[in-house]
Formats: C-alpha cells, structure tokens, sequence
C-alpha cells in the first residue's frame, strides 16, 4: 500500500544518543514504525551522532539494543550522520551557489554585542541580517565566514500537520541561521533535512518538540526543490511529549525514564511496554489490551492525540501482568533465571510459571515468588514467618510431617486430604496448620497456595524443610 501522495511510505527514527533510550524516543521509533509497517513501506534508523562527545559507541549500542529488544526492526542498516558531513556541506554550497543562502562574515564578538543590544531593547533575540544583502566585494580578505540560509522575509509558512493540525508561522518570525559553521562542519538543522532526503523519508513522525524546527526546515527542502527538483515537502507528524503523573515533560525526576530500566529494574516485558508506549498517546476506541500484529493492522496518526499524555506506571504494571499470563512458561523461567543467577533450575521454574504468574505484575515479582525453590537449608526466615514458629507452630508441623511422610501420592489432592484432616484432629482451621506450613517452606508468609507449593518442592525437599523447623520444637 503506499501514502496519499501515491510514494512507498518511508519513515525513520533520527535519535541522538544520550546514554539509553528514552521512553519517549522509543514510542517515536514505534509510531514510525508501525506507520511504515501498515502501508507496506520502509522505516529507517538514523544515528544523530554529531555531537562526538556524547555519541560514545555505547551509547549507539544501548538504542539499538532497546530498539531491538522491543521489536522495532529497520529495514536498512543504520545510517551514521557523522558520516554525512561532506554531502551535508555540498547541499549548503549549492544553496550559497543559487543565491538561497549567504556568507555572514559577522564575529563572534560582533554577534554578541548584537544580542546584548536586542536585550537591552527587549528585541527578540535573532541574527538581524546583517549580511544578508552585502555585496561580496565587502567582505574582509581572507576572514572566516558562515554560511546562513536566507529564509523569505515576507508571508508565512503553513504546515498541514497530521497530529497538530493547520500551524502557520509568518517567516520574518524564522531567522536566517546558519547551515555551515566557519570550520565547514555542517549544523543539526542542515543534516537533518539533507540526511531526510537522501534516504527518501516521506513521512516525519516525532515530538512537538521538533514543530519549530519543521518551520525553519521547509524552507531548506523548498529552497532545494526549485534549485534541482525532487525535494518535496515531507509530511509531518508532531505527537505531543509524554508528561508525569504531575502534568510536567516527563524527566528523570518522575523516575525511569530509559527502556532497559524498565526492561531491567521494573521487570517489564517487551509486549507490554509495546502496548503501552502505543496506548500512550494513540487510540481506537477505548481498546487497552492489543497485540503487536492488531497494532499494525489498526495504527493511523488520526488516532494519535493533540494534548500530552501521562505516563502512569500502574497501567503499564496492568497490562504486564496480562502479558505475563499471557506468556510463554518456558520463556518466562529463562527470564527468571537470568535474574536468580546459577542456582535456578530452568526445568523447575517452567514447572512452577502456571502459579507463580498468576500472582506477578512484573518479571521481579516472578522473581520474588520463585525464591523459595532454590533456598537452601535452614531457610532465612523473615521476622514475620519466623514469629509462626512458635512452639505451638512448630509441634503442629512435628505431626504434620510423620503423616505426610506417609504420603504416597505426592499430589495436590492427596496433600491436601491428609493436611485438611490432620488439622480436623487437632480442631483447628487448615489456616492454622497451613500458616507454620508456609513459614517452614518458603521462609515468608506469603507464597503461592500451600499444596502447590509441596508439589514443586518435592516430597523429600518438603519434609526436609518442614522438619528442619519441627525439630527445633522444645
Ligand atoms: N535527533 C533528534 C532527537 O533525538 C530527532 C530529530 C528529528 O526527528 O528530526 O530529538
């Protein structure tokens, strides 16, 4: 399927690296994503790299693997755009050559006073233009120069924006800034556009962050378009930030803010964070729970909101625990494995994943559930398991034991016929007995049911703990 405008849809998502991937750069990457994956078009990665300083490989190595790790696939290798900085110079020479752009010969020094005046004046604080109809016969021999666009100074830009809707900015408001600095490095601005064309982009989905810079980008695209031909107006898509529960730009302040922390510290899977970075912000209808394959299907950017959303952790822990019912055993005791380290047994965790995640909201808490099977003998005890057993706790399990000893059929129904009528001897409620039973067992109160819990333990295991706290009574 292709876009309106009749081309092969192609998006990309450009970020620049700053150590991880942030929550709100992962949903621009899965919105342009899934924009391309429904028309049948192409999404790209491009690494802003310019910045060299924070543009370490580890950096570039946590995007991707976040990327990855959601499973936002590229259809091309990444582009580098610190790669690109001949071309992106090349495009300022032709745009200089046509008279669409100028060489400013104004210091630094010139440029500060400039602004100290606008300052005191209260002016808006731009570059005045004061190279903008030199001659070139006036330009001091052999000085450094930057070369600047020269954007039209009369009428206004309208952008038909697919999420903002109709913005017009009058262009004396958009000032002539510079494309190529004195050293012939090219500026974030000029990459941006020039990288955008070249890799055939026709469709630019990110934050409204960007919807200033889209006012003084276009009149690059235009400027290349009458020069050469073939420099269309990209559409645009300018989703609104993702906020705090406070109502503020989500930061560090709110808590996490990168994916692998999600990934890593909170325990989330990646269909869950999927799901919920496209809840965040896109809608149909008031549909909560949908699948990777329902979302390309369904995606439009008509269905992408005007006001920010706020990201709210317990709808994310909601929908993780769905996807962890949802998920596969065997897949989710690897991950608890990963996470207990070498004394967890894979096989057992498998079999245990039926209880254990009916309970967890979060891979952490399969963790937290699953402890108990790998303890080893005298289990820790907490404060309040170890205060069930008293000597009266501990005497009820001593009988426990001699007659689950007994016990041939290590079942869940045999264990619990043969708890439920000891506890009818001694007159009490199974609570009673089943209380000391989970302290002894798992060294907390709390745990998956009691009978579960002695199956996965084992019949040998089980006692051993159970009468490694019987025998302590006095
Ligand atoms: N590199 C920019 C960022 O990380 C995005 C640029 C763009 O999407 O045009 O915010």
């Amino acid at each position: 399927m292709a876009s309106e405008t009749g081309k092969q849809v192609v998006t990309r998502f450009a970020p620049s690296p700053t150590g991880f991937l942030h929550i709100g750069g992962a949903r621009t990457a899965l919105f342009n994503w899934l924009y391309a994956r429904h028309h049948g078009g192409k999404v790209l990665l491009r690494i802003e790299d310019t910045d060299r300083k924070r543009s370490t490989q580890d950096a570039i190595d946590k995007i991707i693997e976040g990327l990855d790790w959601l499973g936002l696939d590229f259809d091309e290798p990444p582009v580098f755009q610190s790669d690109r900085a001949e071309r992106h110079a090349e495009v300022a020479r032709q745009l200089l050559d046509a008279g669409h752009a100028y060489k400013c010969y104004a210091s630094p020094e010139e440029l500060e006073d400039m602004r100290a005046q606008q300052r005191a004046n209260k002016q808006p604080m731009r570059y005045d233009r004061r190279w903008r109809d030199r001659d070139e016969s006036e330009a001091p021999q052999g000085a450094p120069y930057v070369i600047r666009l020269k954007v039209p100074t009369e009428g206004e830009t309208v952008i038909h924006d697919k999420v903002q809707g109709k913005v017009t900015v009058k262009n004396a408001e958009i000032d002539d800034y510079v494309l190529l600095r004195a050293d012939g490095t090219p500026t974030y601005m000029l990459a941006v556009v020039v990288d955008d064309h070249d890799m055939g982009v026709t469709h630019i989905i990110r934050g409204d962050d960007h919807l200033n810079n889209a006012f003084r980008q276009l009149p690059i695209i235009r400027a290349m378009n009458e020069i050469e031909g073939g420099w269309p107006d990209p559409v645009y898509a300018h989703a609104p930030l993702i906020h705090g529960a406070d109502g503020a730009k989500l930061s560090k302040r709110h808590g996490a803010v990168g994916v692998e922390a999600y990934r890593d510290e909170e325990g989330v899977l990646p269909e869950a964070l999927f799901n919920y970075l496209l809840r965040l912000g896109w809608g149909h209808g008031d549909r909560e729970e949908i699948t990777r394959e329902e979302a390309i299907e369904l995606f439009d950017l008509d269905g992408v909101g005007k006001s920010p959303s706020r990201f709210d952790i317990k709808k994310l822990q909601n929908l993780n625990s769905h996807y962890i019912r949802e998920a596969d055993d065997a897949r989710l005791a690897s991950l608890v494995a990963g996470k207990l380290g070498d004394t967890a047994e894979v096989a057992l965790l498998t079999k245990a994943m039926p209880v254990l995640k009916t309970r967890a909201r979060t891979v952490n808490e399969l963790v937290e559930g699953a402890a108990f099977l790998f303890k080893s003998r005298p289990l820790e005890m907490t404060e309040k398991a170890a205060a069930l057993l008293d000597d009266e706790g501990r005497a009820r399990l001593a009988g426990l034991s001699v007659r689950l000893a007994k016990e041939n059929h290590w079942t869940i129904e045999a264990l619990e016929a043969t708890t439920k009528s000891y506890a009818e001897e001694l007159d009490l409620g199974l609570g009673k007995l089943a209380q000391p039973m989970r302290a002894a067992l798992t060294g907390t109160t709390t745990s998956p049911g009691i009978f579960d819990v002695l199956v996965l333990l084992g019949k040998e295991e089980s006692l051993a703990r159970i009468d490694a706290q019987a025998s302590l009574a006095g």
